[in-house]
């Protein structure tokens, strides 16, 4: 009679060993279609680095991804509401501006223009054009700096530069701020709300400061849109203004509508940073404050 084979140790250990690398395969396998399928999707709403980070999902669940009353930072409007915000960069442009002025008037749709203090200065007509049919105007910096490279008083000095050319032009002070490139930190975030700025992030874009196919544009906004969602186009190439039209009447015909940032913040119960900031904050942004 035979008798069964009893399984040695070592027999155990390769079943294991054999287990863990099916396991990892498996894995691999499901994170490469994953990604695949997330890359080749044309209209990616949700960005890699979001994805990617399991804090980034707690804090979507959480809903502390729309607001962050701590850093004074608007990253998402009200998922509640049918609205959407169309923030417009790096203006005023002599070249583009007016006609993307002309064709907001023209569909009757409020925007937050993010304008630049150098700009500001050598086109202030174009500025007060904005600002004509109640546009809202932030802070952009006065010469598009990257701010994480900027020790705190240069920070403080780019955006008290461009409030001034903005004020001198318009009689408006900014409140609100999207730094260049999007780039910003923890010091920038302290200076930035220590002048009493809200930071103001995006949602939705379609790298229109490159030419592009005025209707990649479109496509690209219009389907990423969601309830609260903030736009992001420039002013640098004529395709903007050429989408411009697209976005707003399908977007619209979808239920949506346009608003500020200013009204989209108070949709969502927050008050402006108007209080004076603690003296602690102040420590090396410079003279100005008070
Ligand atoms: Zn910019």
């Amino acid at each position: 009679m035979e008798l069964p084979t009893l399984s040695t140790g070592g027999e155990k250990q390769e079943k294991r060993k054999n287990k863990r690398t099916s396991v990892i395969v498996i894995g691999s396998i499901v994170l490469v279609v994953i990604y695949l399928g997330w890359h080749f999707d044309k209209y990616r709403k949700i960005p890699i680095e979001h994805a990617i980070n399991p804090i980034w999902w707690i804090r979507h669940n959480a809903g502390t991804d729309l607001y962050d009353p701590d850093t004074g930072m608007l990253y998402h409007g009200n998922p509640k509401l049918k609205e959407i915000a169309l923030t417009i960069d790096d203006g005023p442009n002599p070249l583009y501006g007016p006609d993307i002025i002309a064709t907001l008037h023209q569909y009757n749709c409020p925007a937050t223009f993010f304008v630049v203090g150098l700009r500001a200065r050598q086109y202030p007509n174009i500025l007060r054009e904005m600002v004509k049919d109640g546009d809202e105007i932030g802070n952009h910096t006065y010469d598009h700096q990257r701010l994480p490279a900027l020790k705190p008083h240069e920070i403080a000095d780019e955006l008290r530069d461009d409030d001034a050319d903005i004020f001198r032009a318009t009689g408006i002070h900014t409140r609100l701020l999207r730094p260049p490139g999007m780039e910003y930190n923890q010091k920038v975030l302290t200076v930035s709300k220590a002048l009493r700025y809200q930071t103001i992030s995006y949602t939705d874009a379609a790298k229109d400061f490159l030419p592009q196919d005025p209707s990649f544009i479109s496509n690209r906004i219009v389907d990423r849109c969601e309830n609260g969602s903030i736009i992001l186009l420039h002013q640098d190439t004529p395709d903007t203004v050429k989408a411009l039209p697209a976005i707003i009447t399908t977007l619209r015909g979808q239920g949506y509508t346009f608003v500020t940032i200013a009204t989209m913040l108070k949709h969502m119960n927050v008050p402006p940073l108007d209080n004076k900031p603690p003296k602690s904050q102040l420590w090396d942004i410079g003279p100005g404050q008070e």
